[in-house]
């Protein structure tokens, strides 16, 4: 920060110039939003005065009432939003309105520069806050006085460009005054008529009286204390954008009321989009806890588990002593019974949308899934439930299209006690390789898996209703034996099965734990299975990623296939020319390794390739 001796005229950090310039310049079409930023903003600070008047005894101008009044002068060509909210220190000036502080404006700044500007369009979908009225303004002043007794009387003012100025402005009273002096271009948000037109658009929530030019406004309801055949769908929107300070549709709203074993009112949303999925980094908790009306704690921390933090919304609960400290309430038993009762309830209501309407919850999924899947991940109790909402593709469906582990239980052969997946790059990668072909070919589904931590999920899980989950590359995987008529091709005998599982085991060396012929293949050469007690190729990756340089052992076992032609093949130049046999055998090795997702490098299997080429040209000519 740097400071103009002579005019008392402070600079903006960087990061603010970069905001402002981006808001001015570019950003919105729609520059009556700043009205309801600067709503917000009062409403907010209302919010902190109610919740402080339950715990302070010393407040600064005691008997204001808690409400929001705007103004408009065309002759002064100005809008003045004021508020008896909780105003602001000299230091909270700075650090409020002069850096950004806060995460919300920060991720912006990041998802932006990430994005570049072909996503300009995703940036209308955040708000900017206290800085978007300098859309509209040619000067923006701020009066206030704190609601701390020893708070100063002082006037913040800035036209947006580098900096701004703090002086004393005798006379205060509680809270924010915003006196927005309009540029030319933007006279129209000096009308009355205008104003109201957008307040109407946008505060019908706003849980504090709203006047304009004196008259009210808005009637203040709790929305999420209403029944619910009282309430409309637009109405629910509407409180959504309002409650969640966003600009998009809500994708789900659950609405409920319970009374034991604690009070509850709940009224929560799922967004239309997972900013997570942007790059955005993690996404605060958005639920605001309530106690009669009274905003507790604004995006209340323990109040859901974390892997809930998309929710938005409100919870109110009666049961809640209202003077309850915030630090105290975290390790209140009350506040781990609405957790408990909040999150089953949520996983319910997921369950029969996905029941009720499967290609509405997938679209859901396609954004929130990675969320569930943390929840396996890393919740415990709530495991059982979450494993219902999972989808995935699998060998029994359409590309696309996807099913859950109880579709999967109905569709076992009889006898099956376990439930197969694989991880893998893709559908199409996972089909092209060697492990389906023996579940296909006794009618056992497979799972498709594509994400990282796709593995971690499974193996937190192990189970779906007393099934264990079972990766095919595993070597414990038992499968029935085929009929001799479902075979292809003939078998060799099985001395020559043994000696070339020998040659090849002497060929790999380490590289394997040892060959053996295998049952499971049908039309592959060969394939490589993880032994019991190794990593799965997932694991191992990530073990790599954290310790570069100290590569685990690889511990699989190479199958080969006797009745594969290009074994047949391989048995007999293991004897008429050894040294290309030894070639194709580390070839068929890392084959097989690089449709398990095990094949760490390619430097010699390309030198490898060639030199294989080179023989077998030179054996045609
Ligand atoms: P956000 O509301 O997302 O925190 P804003 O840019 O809208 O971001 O506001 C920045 C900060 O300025 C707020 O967090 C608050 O601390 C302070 N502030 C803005 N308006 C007011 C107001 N009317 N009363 C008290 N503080 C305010
Ligand atoms: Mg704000």
């Amino acid at each position: 920060m740097t400071t103009d001796a002579k005019t008392g005229a402070i600079e903006f950090q960087a990061e603010v110039r970069q905001l402002l310039d981006i808001v001015i310049h570019s950003l919105y079409t729609d520059k009556e939003i700043f009205v309801r930023e600067l709503v917000s903003n009062a409403s907010d600070a209302l919010e902190k005065m109610r919740y402080l008047q339950l715990t302070e005894k010393e407040v600064f101008d005691e008997n204001l009432e808690l409400e929001i009044n705007i103004t408009t002068d065309e002759t002064a060509k100005t809008i003045t939003i004021s508020d008896y909210g909780v105003g602001m220190t000299r230091e909270e000036l700075q650090e409020n309105l002069g850096t950004i502080a806060h995460s919300g404006s920060k991720k912006f700044l990041e998802a932006l520069s990430e994005s570049g500007q072909k996503e300009a369009s995703l940036i209308g979908q955040f708000g900017v806050g206290f800085y978007s009225a300098f859309m509209v303004a040619e000067k923006v002043s701020v009066y206030t006085h704190s609601w701390s007794q020893d708070g100063e009387h002082l006037c913040w003012s800035s036209d947006g460009r580098s900096g701004y100025e703090i002086e004393e402005a005798p006379g205060q009273r509680r809270g924010c005054k915003v006196v927005v002096q309009l540029s030319e271009e933007q006279e129209e948000f000096c009308k009355s008529a205008r104003i109201r037109e957008v307040l109407e658009n946008y505060s019908s929530f706003v849980p504090f009286p709203i006047l304009l030019n004196g008259e009210r406004i808005n009637t203040v309801e709790a929305l999420w204390l209403k029944n619910k055949s009282e309430i409309s769908e637009e109405q629910y929107t509407e409180f959504y954008k309002f409650a969640a300070k966003a600009f998009d549709e809500p994708r789900y709203c659950m609405h409920f009321t319970a009374d034991a074993p604690i009070s509850i009112n709940a009224l929560v949303f799922v967004p239309g989009e997972n900013v997570e999925r942007w790059g955005m980094g993690q996404t605060e908790p958005g639920v605001d806890l309530y106690c009669k009306h009274v905003l507790i704690d604004p995006g209340c921390k323990d109040l859901l588990p974390e892997w809930l933090r998309f929710l938005k919304g409100v919870v109110d609960s009666e049961d809640l002593p209202l003077n309850i400290s915030r630090e105290s309430m975290q390790d209140s038993a009350l506040l781990q019974k609405l957790k408990q009762v909040v999150t089953k309830r949520f996983l319910k209501f997921l369950d029969t949308e996905a029941n009720s309407n499967p290609e509405k919850y997938e679209e859901f999924y396609g954004r929130f899934g990675r969320l569930i899947k943390e929840g396996i991940a890393t919740d415990h109790a709530y495991r059982e439930q979450l494993a219902k909402l999972v989808r995935f593709e699998s060998s029994m469906t359409e590309s696309g299209k996807s099913g859950s582990f109880s579709d999967y239980v109905t569709r076992a052969v009889e006898g099956q006690e376990a439930i197969y997946y694989q991880i893998g790059p893709s559908r199409e990668a996972i089909e092209a390789g060697p492990y389906l072909e023996a579940f296909k070919a006794r009618g056992i589904e497979v799972i498709y898996l594509t994400e990282t931590i796709d593995d971690y999920v499974m193996s937190s899980l192990s189970e779906f209703e007393g099934k264990k989950l079972v990766p095919v590359d595993r070597e414990d995987v038992k499968l029935d034996e085929l009929d001799e008529s479902e075979r292809e091709g003939e078998s060799m005998p099985e001395e020559e099965v043994t000696r070339l599982c020998t040659f090849l085991k002497e060929q790999l060396g380490d590289r394997v734990e040892a060959v053996e012929p295998g049952v499971r293949l049908l039309e592959s050469p060969a394939m490589v299975l993880v032994a019991e007690g190794g990593m799965s190729p997932q694991m191992r990756q990530m073990m790599k990623a954290m310790n570069p340089g100290e590569a685990p052992p690889l511990n699989v076992k190479l199958q080969i296939n006797p009745r594969h032609d290009l074994i047949h093949k391989l048995a007999q130049a293991s004897q008429s020319s050894p040294e290309v046999a030894g070639m194709i055998s580390s070839q068929i090795l890392d084959n097989a390794l690089l449709s398990a997702g095990l094949l760490e490098e390619s430097k010699d299997m390309v030198e490898r390739v060639y030199a294989i080429m080179d023989a077998a040209l030179s054996k045609d000519g």
